[in-house]
């Protein structure tokens, strides 16, 4: 569950990114943020996954109050947390295999679990068959599945993703979609900011629209509401 308490974030030049923002996500929901470039989506994103602290509230994720983290206890929230970006991000020089394995080194879990989880997952999404490709030999959707395999491969309560289809076709991003179900359907909580007005549209989702720092609307079956 994530819960924000009159959150307000401003970054070292001044500006606001977020103004007093209060709201709860319950566990197992699946979340669109909306609003406009530069309301501040990203931002709320960032909280939850503690790459940003609030300047002000309080923001707890599974309980934790994340604003106030001991530095040792980083890395354990962290590891309950998937994220997934418009970019993918995936490490040029490794295959889609370490990519995914990579998430799970990190938190030093036994190279046995490592390669059959990792396997696990890159089934999931559909993509076993190029477990010794490098990322430059695969399609852009490709590329999202393999960094929606390592999002999830730690078993994340919560996954946070920002645009992923914002550099996919309709079709591709249709089958990222899916899968993105298919995951919360599984158990995961899911916040995922875009600008896919027929995606949301077409859901019937719970939709939070974010504009200059401020929740503006907040409805459970919602539509994405903003002209493009
Ligand atoms: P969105 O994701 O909706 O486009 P962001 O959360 O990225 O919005 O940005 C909200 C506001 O905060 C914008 O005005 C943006 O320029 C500003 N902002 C974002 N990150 C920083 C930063 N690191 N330093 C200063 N301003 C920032
Ligand atoms: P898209 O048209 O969706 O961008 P591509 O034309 O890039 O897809 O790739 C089509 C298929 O061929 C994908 O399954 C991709 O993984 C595979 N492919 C593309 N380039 C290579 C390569 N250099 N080596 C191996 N497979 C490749």
């Amino acid at each position: 569950m994530i819960e924000m308490h009159d959150i307000w974030k401003t970054y070292a030049d001044g500006t606001h990114a977020l103004r007093g923002v209060s709201v709860r996500i319950d566990r197992n929901e699946f979340v669109y943020l909306v609003g406009p470039s530069g309301a501040g989506k990203s931002t709320f994103m960032k909280l939850i996954y503690r790459e940003e602290i609030p300047t002000k509230g309080q923001i707890s994720v599974n309980g934790f109050n994340i604003g106030k983290l001991k530095p040792r206890k980083i890395p354990y929230v962290r590891r309950n947390i998937g994220v997934i970006f418009q970019d993918f991000r995936l490490l040029p020089k490794l295959t889609v295999y370490e990519n995914v394995a990579f998430a799970m080194e990190v938190i030093e879990a036994p190279r046995r679990i490592i390669k059959k989880r990792t396997m696990e997952v890159l089934e999931l999404v559909g993509l076993k068959h190029k477990h010794a490709s490098v990322p430059s030999q695969l399609s852009g959707g490709e590329q999202q599945r393999v960094s929606i395999a390592r999002a999830i491969v730690n078993n994340p309560s919560v996954i946070v993703a920002d645009e992923p289809t914002g550099n996919l076709d309709p079709e591709t991003s249709l089958g990222i979609m899916n899968l993105l179900e298919e995951i919360n359907f599984r158990g995961s909580t899911i916040v995922m900011a875009t600008h896919n007005r027929d995606i949301v549209n077409s859901m019937r989702k719970r939709v939070i629209a974010i504009e200059d720092g401020n929740i503006v609307r907040d409805e459970a079956r919602g539509e994405y509401g903003y002209e493009v």
